[in-house]
């Protein structure tokens, strides 16, 4: 059920254990050794853009909201020289071809001069039309990179009516404007009638086509990974001595538990798992675009850059391996015409999520939240660029075909890092719920 996107999505059996063990006992120790990498750990975001579609947001001043940013000596030189956002049409036309050279010459000083002129036409090349999510601009004096590790996931005391706004907005983009539907957007948990909420959010949900059903799920598991992070850190101690983080099983229980939630808190995780299949697939299907010998992890520290592309490729080759992949060829699968139609309007619902994000109040959720919609995203991209991908043995020579940016890589890996912690997490839980019985 997991493989095809079809039926009734929230019924089906789902095989959970065979993802929990390629998942936990396989892929994610991999994955968190990778990620903690300089390569991967630094990321370029622009945490202070204004928020484009109200004007009420307040920065929520919350102590474990704030974001650390790092000093330029703190970022590996590497790093620096080689994350300038090369599809930008704007950033390349204040660059000079010497300006190019000098990047590229960071990204691999011995490529050969027929690789050179690709890259220097990748360069030149602006993919704005495939991405489903917005970029930050790296050039602006307002970006800054990020320390992930220094800046981890969890619980904030971000909530209330504000948190709910974002929510509630994000959701809303479920129903590709301009349609508006009259049905709650988000059963409502809390609510006393939430067993009746759900039900019409649902039966509503049923009527879609299955492009808006996969698409909500996707949401719905995002959020659901928020709320099981901020559940597994929770912030346990707060004296003035010491801070000590956690996991709260009371807090987890609270949004997962079947009855407590009226049914839905297993559905949610059922969509962490569907947002899992769609980012391990895309990783999957990027493996030819990593293995081009001209594709580089620099940061300049050329043994440890090796280390690390074999110690990607490896996890690539693993998700390759996975044998439930799903099948994304049922999705846009229909008219051609409105197949594509579908597409775009998925797509530009999905950008306009990844500008909700600069509304969220509390930094360092707005730091996670843009990470993860740009991971998202970049999954997105690359699902549905399948040919251009396969093509790209070609393409290393004759031009440009398909690209990733290193904003779009690193999302890419950090947010189905989240993903694959999440699940991991499950597991920790449920192991404290047994102890607890
Ligand atoms: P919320 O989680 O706010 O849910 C709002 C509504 O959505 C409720 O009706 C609920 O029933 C429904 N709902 C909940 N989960 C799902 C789901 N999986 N699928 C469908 N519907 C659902 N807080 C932190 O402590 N740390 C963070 O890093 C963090 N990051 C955030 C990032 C973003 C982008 C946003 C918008 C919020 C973030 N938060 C974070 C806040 C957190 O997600 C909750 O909003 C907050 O804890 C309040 O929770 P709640 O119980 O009121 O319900």
């Amino acid at each position: 059920c997991f493989c095809q996107v079809t039926g009734d999505l929230d019924d089906c059996a789902c095989d959970v254990e065979t993802i929990d063990d390629f998942n936990n006992n396989r892929l994610f120790p991999k994955l968190q050794r990778l990620l903690e990498s300089d390569y991967f750990r630094f990321y370029k975001v622009n945490l202070n853009k204004p928020c484009p579609f109200w004007t009420t947001t307040s920065h929520c001043g919350l102590r474990d909201c704030a974001v650390k940013p790092c000093s330029p000596n703190e970022v590996p030189e590497g790093v620096r020289a080689s994350s300038h956002n090369k599809y930008s049409a704007a950033a390349n036309e204040h660059q000079t071809d010497c300006e190019q050279e000098n990047r590229l010459g960071a990204v691999n000083v011995s490529l050969s001069n027929e690789t050179r002129e690709a890259l220097l036409s990748w360069n030149r090349h602006d993919d704005e039309a495939e991405r489903f999510c917005v970029v930050d601009d790296e050039e602006s004096p307002d970006s800054q990179y990020v320390d992930l590790l220094l800046n981890p996931e969890r619980f904030t005391g971000y909530r209330g009516a504000e948190a709910w706004q974002i929510w509630n907005s994000i959701y809303e983009e479920n129903c590709f404007k301009p349609f508006t539907i009259k049905r709650p957007l988000i059963p409502n948990v809390l609510h006393s009638s939430a067993g009746n909420d759900a039900k019409i959010f649902h039966s509503w949900l049923e009527g879609q086509c299955v492009e808006i059903r996969a698409f909500y799920r996707l949401i719905s598991g995002l959020h659901a990974s928020i709320n099981i992070h901020l559940s597994a850190r929770y912030l346990l101690d707060d004296s003035w001595f010491q801070k000590k983080w956690g996991h709260n099983v009371t807090e987890f229980q609270k949004r997962f538990d079947a009855d407590l939630t009226a049914g839905e808190g297993p559905k949610r995780l059922r969509n962490l798992y569907f947002l899992y299949l769609i980012e391990l697939r895309a990783l999957a299907k990027a493996l030819p675009f990593f293995q081009r010998s001209s594709f580089q992890l620099y940061t300049g520290k050329v043994e440890e850059d090796q280390k690390h592309k074999g110690m990607m490729l490896d996890i690539l080759q693993l998700a390759r391996s996975f044998p439930l992949h799903f099948d994304e060829t049922s999705l846009f699968a229909g008219d051609e015409k409105e197949a594509a139609k579908l597409k775009e309007d998925v797509r530009l619902a999905f950008l306009n999520i990844s500008r909700i994000m600069d509304c969220v109040g509390c930094f360092k959720c707005r730091l996670w939240g843009k990470l993860q919609t740009q991971g998202l995203g970049t999954s997105l991209k690359i699902l549905f660029s399948g040919r251009q991908i396969e093509a790209l043995p070609m393409s290393d020579i004759q031009g440009p075909a398909f690209q990733l940016s290193r904003q779009e890589i690193v999302s890419l890996f950090n947010a189905f890092g989240r993903i694959s912690t999440s699940i991991r997490e499950l597991q920790n839980f449920r192991e404290l719920l047994a102890e607890e019985q």
